[in-house]
């Protein structure tokens, strides 16, 4: 009888609140945001041996591998998907962005990740957090963890001290001015010895994420960087 006053309950709410797919439109009775086609057909694939890096972006030495799901499309639907994911809360669409990457990380040649990697969501600043209620790239870092089995570094391990202003319309050098000294280390130890994976939701010069991996090369082992899109 639970189960029956549940489903009718589940039925009712999905017709007061439908969810559709975000790119093609279609009702989702598992109520994600995303369908399992789209997920597979709507986005341009990017990097698939894990080490290219997009035209323009020279990959330090010292990073060792940089994942990315799919090509940037500006003013499209991934466009779009990535700015619900960053403003809307919907955290099951990060997470499942998060899975896929965690799928292509697992085939990943240059970096094995396993349960001893770290995973490192690019923090926000703590009041920007707690405005916003979450970090996108947790989410993304949270589905990459339930795919691969690696461990997200304690939240505050690294802050961001910094609340700097927008990178768009900043060019590469500009935008590692921005970011110099805008994050600091709070727990060094997480990252002893420890493969390191920086992860966030789009990379475009990498100046955010070098900043990042400036601060933890000294001391932990390989570094990657996971992103959903390059720009
Ligand atoms: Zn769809």
């Amino acid at each position: 009888m639970f189960k029956i006053l549940t489903s009718a309950g589940n039925d009712l709410f999905d017709l007061i609140y439908p969810v559709s797919c975000l790119v093609c439109g279609d009702r989702q009775v598992d109520r994600r945001h995303l369908c399992a086609y789209c997920l597979d057909h709507a986005f341009e694939p990017s990097n698939e041996d894990g080490r290219e890096s997009s035209e323009g972006l020279v990959l330090p030495e010292w990073i060792t591998m940089q994942q990315t799901l799919w090509e940037f499309d500006k003013g499209g639907f991934l466009q779009d998907v990535l700015h619900h994911v960053k403003y809307s809360g919907l955290a099951d669409l990060g997470v499942t962005l998060g899975e896929n990457l965690g799928k292509e990380l697992l085939n990943n040649r240059y970096l094995r990740v396993s349960h001893e990697t770290i995973l490192l969501p690019v923090p926000l600043h703590p009041a920007r957090e707690r405005k916003r209620g979450y970090n996108q790239s947790f989410l993304i870092a949270f589905g990459i963890a339930n795919v691969t089995g690696a461990e997200i570094a304690p939240h505050g391990a690294v802050q961001r001290i910094r609340n700097t202003r927008t990178q768009t319309g900043l060019n590469a050098s500009n935008r590692r001015k921005n970011l110099s000294g805008a994050f600091t280390i709070r727990e060094q130890q997480a990252f002893v010895n420890r493969d390191v994976i920086i992860v966030d939701d789009v990379i475009t010069t990498g100046a955010t994420v070098f900043e990042l991996a400036s601060l933890i090369r000294g001391y932990c082992g390989k570094i990657g960087v996971a992103t959903i899109a390059r720009a």
